[in-house]
């Protein structure tokens, strides 16, 4: 069995972001050589997200929308957790979006559904943060 592991590096200019890494995890199968396996993308930080949805800017709105409704990010004093920090949104925000994925790798690619994307869900940004791809297999 084969093995393969990278990290990628993110920092964003905003708090919220939503980026597409989909082309950055093919990248990384491509140089596993890995044709038939599984392919692992995580956040390595507990206030961001790796997902799998649509690349549509409706959508990514919505999720906006979604989130700010469900933990917003202020006032900061609503969460006990922000006694040093202003990030209690963040941490319950990646919790609802995930931590990772896992896609099949068959004939050297991505095994994807249809539209399916893999994005990185950044809450609480301006600062290097880093995303896992751990990909085995043959
Ligand atoms: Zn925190």
């Amino acid at each position: 069995m084969k093995s393969f592991r990278k990290i990628l590096w993110f920092e964003t200019s905003n708090r919220r972001q939503l980026i597409n890494i989909t082309s950055l995890v093919e990248e990384c199968v491509k140089n596993s050589e890995i044709k038939e396996g599984l392919c692992l993308v995580n956040a390595m930080h507990i206030t961001a997200s790796v997902f799998i949805n649509d690349d549509e800017t409706g959508l990514h709105h919505d999720f906006e929308e979604w989130l700010e409704k469900l933990a917003p990010e202020k006032p900061h004093d609503r969460y006990r957790h922000n006694t040093y920090e202003d990030n209690g949104d963040a941490h319950l925000k990646r919790t609802i979006m995930g931590r990772e994925v896992v896609v099949a790798i068959t004939e050297g690619k991505l095994d994807f559904g249809p539209w399916e994307q893999i994005f990185y869900g950044e809450f609480d940004g301006k600062r290097r943060k880093k995303v896992l791809v751990k990909i085995i297999g043959e």
